[in-house]
């Protein structure tokens, strides 16, 4: 018989979908569909392991609460894994994020806490501070995935040698979006030390400071640090998640490029995906359009435009000068 234990060992194996219509260049893109996984996002990965890092350490007595400052995914993550392990979850969240991923927290026994999205980061009221204040008052483990060395070494461990594999060691380019940087680094990690050539290439949003960071080594002046309207990437501090020294190259993409590749991708594969995903595909083609048939382009969508249908439709669209 072939039956799961629970979902979570459905987790991982995601398919590589090529890209042949969005790009007909030379060189092949492909794609890693992340919304495969048992909660549809990349984040299941992470849910996961942070949590299993946290046991081995002995952070974890039966029976704990978890608190984390998470957009969604990554609280969806860590809710089906404390679910499953007997854990309770507390979800701090920016008021920027939509409502379905709220709603499904909650559907998957979160408590969900709702935080502005337009402060400092130092604020007291900000969604880290909010995640810290409840650690310290109810006695929670806090994974904070910003800092937590086992968000991009689940993607060393899990992500990279699925794509080594199923690429028979060919890929050439590796793009991902830069959220907490788990994904693109533990990856970027895991590929490099197989064959040094790889390259590999964050996708930031126009606003964040991933890109000023990389060429600089600096934050980028506060002036050049505003909101953007693609979900789940980009930053406006540099966290420890990120391994910086993996990637090569930043690049940035604008809110109407990101937006407008969602439905080139849904009208033109049959894939729909999120803002963060339209992003790494205008990068990610970005990158192919010179390169010759030798070249494989890997990139990733981590969740599916499912998450966000309060966003990508008509009048949210024409709202925000989004439409093509
Ligand atoms: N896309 C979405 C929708 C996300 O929620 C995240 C995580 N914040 C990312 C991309 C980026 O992934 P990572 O944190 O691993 O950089």
């Amino acid at each position: 018989m072939k039956i799961s234990e629970n979902v979570l060992e459905i987790l991982g194996d995601t398919p590589l979908v090529r890209l042949d219509r969005f790009f007909p260049g030379r060189a092949t893109l492909a794609v890693k569909l992340e919304y495969f996984n048992p909660g549809g996002s990349v984040k299941d990965r992470i849910g996961l392991s942070m949590i299993e890092a946290a046991e081995e350490a002995g952070d974890l007595e039966p029976g704990a609460t978890i608190v984390e400052p998470t957009s969604g995914n990554t609280g969806l993550g860590l809710a089906m894994a404390a679910t499953l392990k007997g854990y309770r979850l507390v979800c701090t969240v920016t008021d920027k994020v939509p409502l379905e991923k709220i709603t499904l927290l909650k559907a998957y026994g979160a408590e969900v806490v709702i935080c502005p999205a337009e402060v400092d980061p130092e604020d007291p009221s900000s969604y880290y501070k909010t995640a810290e204040r409840i650690r310290d008052e109810r006695g929670a483990f806090l994974p904070y995935q910003y800092y937590n060395q086992a968000n991009p070494e689940a993607h060393y461990r899990s992500t990279g040698p699925e794509i080594w594999q199923q690429t028979d060691g060919r890929i050439t380019h590796w793009v991902a979006g830069i959220g907490t940087g788990g994904t693109i680094s533990g990856v970027a990690r895991y590929l490099k030390e197989q064959n040094p050539d790889i390259r590999t290439i964050g996708v930031d949003p126009v606003g964040s400071v991933y890109r000023h960071f990389k060429e600089c080594g600096e934050l980028p002046p506060a002036d050049q640090i505003r909101p953007y309207l693609i979900d789940g990437i980009g930053e406006d501090l540099l966290p420890e998640s990120v391994w910086m020294d993996a990637i090569d190259e930043v690049i940035t993409v604008d809110d109407r490029s990101a937006y407008q590749a969602v439905f080139e991708l849904s009208h033109g594969e049959a894939i729909f995906t999120g803002s963060s995903g339209g992003a790494a595909a205008v990068a990610a083609r970005q990158i192919a359009e010179p390169l010759t048939e030798d070249a494989l382009v890997v990139t990733l969508f981590p969740d599916s435009g499912e998450r966000y249908l309060s966003k990508l439709n008509d009048d949210w669209l024409q709202q925000h000068d989004l439409l093509p």
